[in-house]
C-alpha cells in the first residue's frame, strides 16, 4: 500500500489532480466530503457539535446550518479550535477505516486541504503538493463563483506555498493548460508511485 497526502491551497486543483490519480486506479479519500459526512443528521458528530454550541447550529429541519456556526466560530479562535477538536478527529478516523479496508496493493491519495495546518505531514509516505500563482488561482475562483475578495481572505487563511512546500516530497505546478497537469500527474506515476509500488 502506498500512502498519498496531496494538498494544495483552495482553488490550486487538488480535486483535478484527485480526479486524474483515480483514473491512473488510486483510492481517493476526500477530507472535505468526510467532514461534511461526519456531521450528517443523525451522526455522533452533529451531537457533539450541537452539545457544543447549542440548537443555534442546526436549520428547522434538524441539519447544520453551516452559515450559522461559521457566524458563531468566524471571530472566536477558541471556538473555532472547540469546532476543530470535534470534527479532524472524526475525519481521521474514518479515513484511518477507509485505508483499513482498501486492498494491500492500493494506492490511496488522502485529498487533505489543511495538511499542512493540521501537522499531518508524517502522516503519509510521500506528500504531493499543487500549485498556482495568486492571479491564475484568483482567477479560477472567480470563475468558479466566488468574489475577489472572499477567495483572498481564504486564500490568507491557509498555510502559504513556502509552508506546503517545505513538507512536499513532489510539487506540481498547476498555473498552465489542464493538459499541462496531466502530464505532471502522468509524471508522477512514472516516477514515483509505480517504482514505490515495485
Ligand atoms: P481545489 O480542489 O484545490 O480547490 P479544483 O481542482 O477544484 O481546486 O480547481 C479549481 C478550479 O480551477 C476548478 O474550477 C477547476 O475546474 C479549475 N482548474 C483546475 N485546473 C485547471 C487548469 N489547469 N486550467 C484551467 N482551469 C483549471
Amino acid at each position: 500500500m502506498l500512502r498519498i497526502g496531496l494538498t494544495g491551497g483552495i482553488g490550486s486543483g487538488k480535486s483535478t489532480v484527485s480526479a486524474l490519480l483515480a483514473s491512473r486506479g488510486a483510492i481517493v479519500i476526500d477530507a472535505d466530503r468526510i467532514a461534511r459526512e461526519v456531521v450528517e443528521p443523525g451522526t455522533a458528530g452533529l451531537a457533539a457539535v450541537v452539545e457544543a454550541f447549542g440548537d443555534g447550529v442546526l436549520t428547522a429541519d434538524g441539519t447544520l446550518d453551516r452559515p450559522a456556526l461559521a457566524g458563531v466560530v468566524f471571530a472566536d479562535p477558541a471556538a473555532r479550535a472547540r469546532l476543530d477538536g470535534i470534527i479532524h478527529p472524526l475525519v481521521r478516523e474514518t479515513a484511518g477505516r477507509l485505508t483499513a479496508a482498501a486492498p494491500q496493493d492500493a494506492v490511496i491519495v488522502n485529498d487533505v486541504p489543511l495538511l499542512v495546518e493540521t501537522g499531518q505531514a508524517g502522516s503519509y509516505d510521500l506528500v504531493l503538493v499543487v500549485e498556482v500563482d495568486l492571479p491564475t488561482r484568483l482567477a479560477r475562483l472567480v470563475e468558479r463563483g466566488m468574489t475577489e475578495d472572499d477567495a483572498r481572505a481564504r486564500i490568507d487563511a491557509q498555510a502559504t506555498d513556502e509552508q506546503r512546500r517545505a513538507v512536499a516530497d513532489v510539487v506540481l505546478d498547476n498555473s498552465g493548460s489542464r493538459e499541462q497537469l496531466a502530464e505532471q500527474v502522468d509524471r508522477f506515476w512514472r516516477e514515483r508511485v509505480e517504482p514505490a509500488r515495485a
